[in-house]
């Protein structure tokens, strides 16, 4: 799978105060790491520092804005799953247990619907009944059960429905808001910011112990250009940002990458 990439070229710039960004198309791979060439022909290996639902959700919002609208479900629809199994590793991350620890339960983690009971279930658990949570828990919880857009996915997944604009609007709002809510909710319990980060740096270790070429300057990369929603582990947590809000800056920023070559 191909994508747009911002690069700020080491060979090039070796003093970043001076770089200057290229766009380049480059494959993305699993483990989200992408091989890649510059204008002048360095090649560079970029280490994603975002999780896999941050660039699919991104992905699900470029695909809206060119009017791909059955792509954008797909992808919104990944960046969700991917979302919930990022969020059960949080919860169940302690000093004791962590899910990756048991195979049994890692099985229940390649069925999307296990999952999402699993992650409701949790939630449930965790948020339901803090007093300050339990109405935005319960809000959430039915943005992550809402039947009619369940059926929606399935229908473009398995029987290749073409869904209308609307609908993939309203299907990539329902991925944005749920992706939103659960961070938020996630970093302001002490508890799980260090989940978080230790999350966010698994991703990366395992770009590091990918087979590559050592020879290939590496560099890390927030792929800033398809980004609907950013995690940022580090920084406090700011303002929500409705979805019309962040979908409208969201397609300024694009129509400013395509127009730079
Ligand atoms: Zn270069």
């Amino acid at each position: 799978m191909r994508i747009k990439w911002v690069l700020l070229c080491p060979e090039c710039y070796p003093n970043l105060h001076d770089a200057k960004p290229h766009y380049v198309d480059a494959e993305l791979t699993d483990t989200l790491s992408v091989v890649t060439t510059c204008p002048k022909g360095h090649e560079v290996r970029l280490l994603n520092q975002m999780e896999k639902f941050e660039i699919f959700l991104g992905m699900g919002a470029k695909a809206l804005m060119d009017s791909y609208f059955l792509e954008s479900l797909v992808y919104c629809s990944i960046a969700k799953e991917d979302l919930y199994s990022f969020a059960l590793k949080c919860m169940t991350q302690n000093n004791e247990a962590s899910l990756d620890n048991y195979k049994s339960l890692k099985k229940l983690q390649k069925n999307s619907e296990r999952i999402l009971g699993a992650f409701s279930i949790l939630y449930f658990y965790h948020f339901g009944s803090m007093e300050e949570a339990k109405e935005k828990t319960k809000t959430l919880l039915e943005k992550v059960l809402n039947q009619n857009l369940q059926e929606l996915r399935n229908k473009c997944m398995h029987q290749g429905y073409i869904p209308r604009k609307k609908e993939a609007e309203d299907y990539a709002m329902n991925a944005y808001e749920i992706v939103e809510t659960v961070i938020r909710t996630l970093k302001g319990k002490e508890e799980f910011q260090k989940n978080i980060l230790a999350l966010v740096g698994k991703t990366l270790e395992d770009q590091k112990k990918e087979e590559h070429d050592i020879t290939i300057k590496e560099i890390y990369c927030y792929n800033p250009t398809y980004c609907l929603y950013k995690l940022d582990p580090l920084l406090p947590l700011e303002h929500p940002k409705s979805f019309q809000d962040a979908y409208n800056e969201f397609k300024e920023k694009m129509r400013n990458v395509e127009t730079v070559k």
